[in-house]
């Protein structure tokens, strides 16, 4: 594959440097690179929420809390905490290993490969970076083409705070990718899809990168019986509207026992007036990032609903803006009921026993998120005991993410390896043993092997095993 010269000079203007870093790039210029990026953000507040805004109308307020808060967030932690992280920990010796020392050294992995989506072009392009400054790299980073004020806002802001040696944005589509992902990265750190994380996937298996994936898919919600209804309804409607549904931990689809759905289901209404006004679509809701998504959504509704799905408006759509809306009737052939909806659409399930809720998910690919609502402890656990997904919340959505010191990742079909705090930082590096002899007795075994080094061998038997 041809690849361009800018793409190239950057990678190698940063291989070169591995050395160098490794020597030079220690907690100090660390810590200085993260206080560079914070200020470069807090700068540029402004600009961060026009991009977004030009992209898909993100409202202000979300901008700040979801795009630019985590993220400084996250270098503020990571700054109070690198020293921590980068030492060394001593392991003690087991008894074959006695008169010896060792110690994990975690180091930086080299040179690293960002791969950032649209639907949080900037917190998801820039908190990895956090991670990968913070182990001691160098980025590649590359944000999405579908979002592309946001996508040249950052390219031009870490063009003025770092040199090309340590972070370089290359910006474009599906070419450009493919080009990135031909060279061989020590790691690539993916947010998008499955489909695309598998691509990236077997790219890697080329030139062994390791990889972090963080993906998506349907993360189920459970209403149970004893839940409280209006502030499960607050919280849904939280995580599923805000950036208008293109959430990877949005409340998918919602599995309600029968005994609260008619209340839930005219709380929910209630709460989704107050929150988005009826009548026109509010400003307070983002668009869908484009018409081949919007297009999508609109497909998923027209299927659902030539199938005998329900839904609670008639006129959802002005271009790429959507009301939300909730759908009931929900049948298996739907594409509803099985693609990642990702958009502000709330399909709405009754259920009677819980176990078969639990036999549907267990059924699915394990999800990024999964939400259950509930009041009942051994119900809550019942649930967590029996599956798996990335994350649970109980009794809220989203704000997992934000949470420093919780892994935040999928697994499998969801994802491979964890993101934030000091988990970010380990996914960046690369867990060093380092073991040093002092007097170890093991040499007494070594060849040949006479009958006196066979007697010692067989006490050494009797005692390790
Ligand atoms: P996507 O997989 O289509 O694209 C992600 C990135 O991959 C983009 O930068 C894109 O240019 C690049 N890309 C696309 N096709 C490629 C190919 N064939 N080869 C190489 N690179 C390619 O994802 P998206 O549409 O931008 O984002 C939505 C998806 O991401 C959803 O599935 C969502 O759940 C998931 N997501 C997951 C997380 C998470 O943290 N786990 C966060 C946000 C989004």
């Amino acid at each position: 594959m041809t690849i361009d010269p800018d793409i190239q000079a950057a990678f190698d203007m940063q291989a070169v440097g591995v050395t160098d870093r490794r020597r030079n790039f220690g907690l100090a210029e660390r810590k200085q690179a993260l206080s560079l990026l914070s200020d470069v953000i807090k700068n540029n507040e402004a600009a961060i929420v026009a991009a977004l805004t030009e992209d898909f109308g993100k409202p202000e307020t979300e901008t700040i809390l979801t795009e630019i808060l985590p993220v400084l967030q996250e270098i503020k932690h990571a700054r109070r905490h690198l020293r921590g992280w980068m030492r060394p920990s001593r392991v003690a010796p087991t008894l074959a290993t006695f008169g010896t020392s060792a110690r994990v050294r975690p180091e930086a992995r080299g040179v690293c490969l960002i791969i950032a989506p649209w639907n949080y072009p900037f917190s998801l392009a820039i908190g990895p970076l956090v991670s990968c400054l913070a182990a001691g790299n160098a980025a590649i980073i590359k944000p999405s083409e579908m979002t592309p004020a946001t996508s040249a806002l950052i390219a031009r802001l870490l063009a003025e705070t770092f040199s090309l040696d340590l972070v370089a944005v290359v910006e474009g589509g599906l070419k450009t990718s493919q080009a990135l992902l031909s060279l061989s990265f020590d790691h690539i750190f993916f947010t998008g899809s499955p489909a695309v994380g598998k691509i990236v996937m077997s790219a890697a298996a080329k030139t062994l990168a390791s990889v972090t994936l963080e993906l998506g898919g349907k993360s189920p919600t459970i209403i149970g019986p004893g839940a409280n209804l209006k502030r499960a309804a607050d919280w849904i409607v939280f995580g599923k509207f805000a950036n208008a549904g293109q959430t990877c931990i949005a409340p998918d689809h919602l599995f309600v026992h029968v005994s609260v759905k008619e209340t839930f289901t005219r709380l929910l209404r209630e709460r989704i007036a107050k929150a988005y006004a009826e009548g026109s679509i509010s400003s307070d809701l983002s668009r869908i990032v484009n018409k081949h998504h919007a297009d999508r959504l609109a497909g998923l509704l027209t299927d659902a609903t030539a199938k005998g799905a329900h839904v609670t408006q008639q006129e959802i759509r002005d271009g790429t803006r959507f009301k939300p809306v909730l759908i009931e009737a929900i049948t298996p052939e739907m594409a509803i009921d099985h693609e990642e909806i990702f958009g502000p659409i709330l399909p709405i399930m009754a259920y009677d026993d819980l176990e078969d809720v639990i036999m549907k998910i267990n059924a699915r690919p394990k999800p990024l998120s999964l939400y259950v609502f509930d009041n009942d402890r051994k119900r809550i656990d019942q649930v967590i005991e029996a599956t798996s997904s990335g994350s649970v919340g109980v009794n809220l959505t989203l704000i997992q993410f934000i949470h420093n010191r919780l892994p935040f990742g999928g697994v499998n079909n969801s994802g491979l390896g964890s993101a934030h705090g000091h988990y970010g930082f380990c996914a960046f590096s690369h867990e060093r043993a380092v073991m040093t002899n002092h007097f170890s007795a093991l040499p007494l075994v070594f060849a040949p092997y006479t009958p006196g080094v066979k007697r010692i061998i067989g006490i050494i038997r009797r005692v390790l095993e």
